[in-house]
């Protein structure tokens, strides 16, 4: 038998991306491995959490490897939920089924929904039960986004609840472990070298199956950018969880792994920078924002939309800048996020943000135009602004009369809105067993994934993605445990 440790890799040139063909690595004339567990998963967030309760449920042994020194991922976080036919809805007297979100589906997402959509649509209250029954997580809600369709889906939870809830089952866990790269033998996945980030030493362990469930790749921002090259020019900061490197999609591509649905990464313009990080904008609804044109391009509730992105991508450099007259600034605020379980985000009032150098007070609207180089155009659109407020009818794109503010000859608020890349409906394709498939669509033996390694779902009928995506997260982690488990029972 011969090991094959993997680095080689050939450029995909339909994609950009670099994959490995496994069959074309060396021998490292290391000693084959020996499974030591039938499933082993990388990563323990909700995707790899729920993977590995379901792989041991089905009788499998199990290990985990998590290189933080705590479990749970970005689960912590989590707080939003798509939920279909669910008991919350039918309490609630909101009337919804699978074939009229099918039939959103393509309005919400911009993809046409295929069999894995339908599935994980069909199991969501299955799933949101689970949670209930099993961890007694508490949902409110539902209510409506519009990155969910036109029905009370969207059901919120506490995410603390949500970790602490999976958290609550047995594992075998190795913590503060990172998983390097696969390890391959004859075309087949065989287990995973890992580093122990206490001591650094180095250490193959042979599985059966190997589940990755890594998460996203908001923190490398130049893959984001690589993935979404319109982004180049944009203030482009992360607003996930720390661990989000792209680690798991780095080792997908050196065994072959491809790549599905390109660009349709979760980009949100609702934040400022402050020392590389996203820093939330609330009230912003209240506020305009212009392009370095100076022109108003949309109106400013739809900003924390996915399809901002696109929006974002088409306009004149700084792109997108806030102003903000009293009126508008009255309620203006920040929050830095904080990604340590059981520490709150921090909420920094408008002179706070000032304070920071994150917003700037100016003299007057034509002060607050010179310092971020707007163009000519600054003048006619707040001419239009100030009108449009007096009337209270948003001629040009429709906002809601009572959050438009005239800027007059008033003091101003300005900061440049950063792009927050956040979440990934983009990752590795998976079939409807959640293997991996490589550039040429075939499984790749021994190696499933879940979660937003996978974008989510591992397919392109996510589209521009959907809110409440934890869902989907830990529907694909359940099958990609199940499915693992029976391969490597059935060795
Ligand atoms: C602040 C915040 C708010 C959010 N709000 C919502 C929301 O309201 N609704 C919603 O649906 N989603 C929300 N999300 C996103 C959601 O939490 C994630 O999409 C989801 O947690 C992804 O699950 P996952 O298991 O795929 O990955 P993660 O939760 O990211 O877990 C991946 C795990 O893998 C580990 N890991 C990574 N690489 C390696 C490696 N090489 N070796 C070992 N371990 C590794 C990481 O440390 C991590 O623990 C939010 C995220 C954040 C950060």
């Amino acid at each position: 038998m011969t090991l094959l440790l993997l680095a080689c890799t050939a450029p995909d040139t339909d994609s950009g991306w670099t994959h490995s063909d496994p069959l074309e690595t060396g021998d490292t004339g290391e000693e084959p491995l020996e499974p030591k567990f039938d499933v082993l998963v990388i990563g323990s967030g909700p995707a790899g959490l729920i993977a590995a309760r379901e792989a041991q449920e089905l009788g499998a042994t199990v290990l985990i490897v998590e290189m933080a020194s705590h479990a749970g991922g970005a689960a912590w976080f989590a707080g939003r939920f798509l939920g279909v036919e669910t008991e919350h809805q039918t309490n609630r007297g909101i009337e919804d089924s699978v074939e009229t979100a099918l039939s959103e589906w393509e309005s919400i997402t911009g993809a046409v929904p295929d069999a894995v959509i339908e599935s994980f649509l069909d199991d969501s209250s299955d799933v949101l039960r689970d949670l209930v029954d099993r961890y007694d997580v508490a949902f409110t809600g539902p209510d409506t986004d519009r990155d969910a369709g036109a029905v009370e889906r969207v059901h919120t939870l506490d995410g603390s609840t949500l970790a602490a809830g999976l958290l609550s089952e047995t594992y075998d866990i190795r913590l503060d472990t990172r998983a390097d790269s696969l390890v391959v033998e004859d075309g087949r996945v065989v287990g995973v070298q890992v580093t122990d980030l206490l001591d650094d030493s180095t250490t193959r362990i042979g599985a059966s199956t190997v589940v990755v469930t890594t998460g996203g790749f908001a923190r490398d921002l130049e893959r984001v950018r690589r993935d979404r090259p319109g982004l180049t020019d944009a203030l482009l900061v992360p607003e996930t969880h720390p661990t989000a490197l792209g680690l798991g999609h780095d080792m997908l591509e050196e065994v072959g792994a491809g790549w599905q649905n390109a660009g349709a990464y979760g980009v949100y313009v609702h934040s400022f920078e402050s020392d590389g990080e996203a820093v939330l904008v609330h009230s912003i609804r209240h506020a305009m924002v212009v392009d370095g044109d100076g022109q108003r391009v949309f109106d400013e509730l739809t900003l924390n939309y996915f399809e901002s992105a696109e929006t974002l991508e088409a306009l004149v450099p700084p792109r997108l800048v806030l102003l903000a007259s009293p009126g508008a600034a009255t309620e203006l605020a920040g929050t830095f996020l904080s990604y340590e379980p059981g520490v709150d985000h921090i909420t920094a009032k408008r002179d706070e943000l000032v304070e920071a150098g994150v917003l700037t007070l100016h003299e007057d609207i034509t002060a607050a135009a010179s310092a971020y180089g707007l163009g000519d155009g600054i003048s006619a659109t707040v001419e239009a602004y100030d009108r449009d407020a007096l009337d209270g009818v948003d001629d040009e794109h429709g906002k809601p009369g009572d959050h438009l503010h005239p800027f007059g000859e008033d003091p101003v608020w300005a900061g440049g809105l950063a792009a927050g890349a956040a979440k990934a409906f983009t990752g590795v394709p998976l079939d409807e067993r959640g293997r991996v498939l490589d550039i040429d669509g075939a499984p790749i033996p021994g190696v499933f994934a879940a979660g937003e390694v996978a974008g989510m779902l591992g397919t392109d009928a996510v589209g521009s993605g959907f809110t409440g995506s934890v869902t989907a997260v830990l529907w694909s982690g359940q099958r990609a445990g199940r499915e693992a488990a029976t391969d490597a029972l059935a060795e």
